[in-house]
């Protein structure tokens, strides 16, 4: 064999934006089929205060309902809203059969407790998977659990792409409670039997745990950190982070970038997920998922 064949090609894109829409139409396709049989998902957003960003992902949340078929409505809230208040809402929102999936937008203005709300959301209408029970549910593998968005997604793209999870070294590097913990408990399990090591702010020698890696997801909010030197030649590398940089040419004076450098990185990896259009799509369309999910039990349960 000649050495050229051996040497892993490079820089191949992972198109989160077109496998985001293939989800989207399959939901439109499963809303279809709920509405001839009498239900039609629901999808409650409830919006705290002015914060531009969320009120901007809200909106594009309202929108992919729409487009999907699905019954999406915002309630909004003041900043000065009192956690009684908001708490209020959730219950009524709990208590209405026709919303399925429910979604408090983080962040939550000072005087609130994200952990007291999320814990109050009925845990099969938590279609952001926030809540302790199917934080827990996820663990033990429990297939009604509702995986969070984002690293659901994530594990949509690798299946897609044809990327070998069994046995593979993956690096996770954040462990927070939306990302990184749940996606190292989506590797886990078995039938994906990734080996999983998760990196955090005080990881020694993040290089040496990356440059090991057949997989390296970066969802740790640090502009281009993951550089082409800490990858392994061939790995897939997975670009979690949305990061606003400055850039004076940009229209709106900033732009997006993830926690991954790009341009080395596609040199050395052989999969790679473009900042915007890889992972950003995806989230969305699995709350989508999430949502006719939630609808799809609702309406078993109750026939
Ligand atoms: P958090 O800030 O909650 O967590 C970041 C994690 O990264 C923490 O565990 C932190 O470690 C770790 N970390 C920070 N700096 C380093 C470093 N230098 N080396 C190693 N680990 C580090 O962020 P999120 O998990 O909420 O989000 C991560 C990124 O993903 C952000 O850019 C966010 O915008 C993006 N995001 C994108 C989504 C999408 O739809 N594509 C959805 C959600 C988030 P420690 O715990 O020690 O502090």
């Amino acid at each position: 064999m000649r050495a050229e064949a051996t040497k892993p090609e490079t820089g191949g894109l992972i198109d989160g934006a077109g496998v985001g829409k293939e989800i989207r139409a399959r939901v439109a396709n499963d809303v279809r089929t709920l509405v001839a049989k009498g239900t039609t998902p629901g999808l409650s957003v409830v919006l705290v205060g002015d914060d531009p960003a969320s009120a901007a992902y809200v909106l594009s949340k309202g929108k992919a309902c729409e487009e999907a078929g699905i019954r999406g409505d915002t309630t909004r809230m003041p900043a000065s809203t009192k956690q009684a208040e908001l708490l209020a809402v959730v219950d009524r929102l709990n208590a209405d059969p026709a919303v399925h999936g429910i979604l408090v937008q983080m962040p939550l203005p000072k005087q609130i407790d994200p952990d007291v709300v999320l814990r109050r959301i009925d845990p099969n209408k938590d279609v952001d998977g926030f809540h302790p029970v199917n934080v827990g549910r996820l663990l033990i593998g429990d297939p009604h659990a509702f995986a969070p968005c984002t690293p659901a997604g994530v594990m949509v793209l690798l299946r897609k792409y044809g990327v070998k999870t069994s046995g593979a070294r993956v690096v996770v590097i954040g462990r927070s409670n939306i990302v990184g913990k749940p996606m190292a408990a989506l590797l886990l399990q078995p039938g994906v039997d990734a080996t999983v090591t998760v990196c955090h702010s005080r990881t020694r020698d993040l290089a040496s745990h990356t440059r090991e890696a057949d997989i390296v997801i970066a969802a740790a909010g640090r502009p281009r950190m993951l550089t082409g030197d800490m990858i392994r030649p061939g790995a897939v590398v997975i670009d979690v982070g949305i990061n606003r940089v400055d850039d004076a040419s940009a229209r709106r004076g900033y732009r997006l970038v993830g926690d991954v450098d790009f341009e080395s990185a596609r040199k050395v990896a052989s999969l790679i997920t473009p900042v915007p259009g890889g992972v950003g799509p995806m989230t969305i369309a699995m709350l989508l998922d999430n949502t006719v999910k939630a609808a799809s039990r609702f309406a078993a349960a109750s026939t």
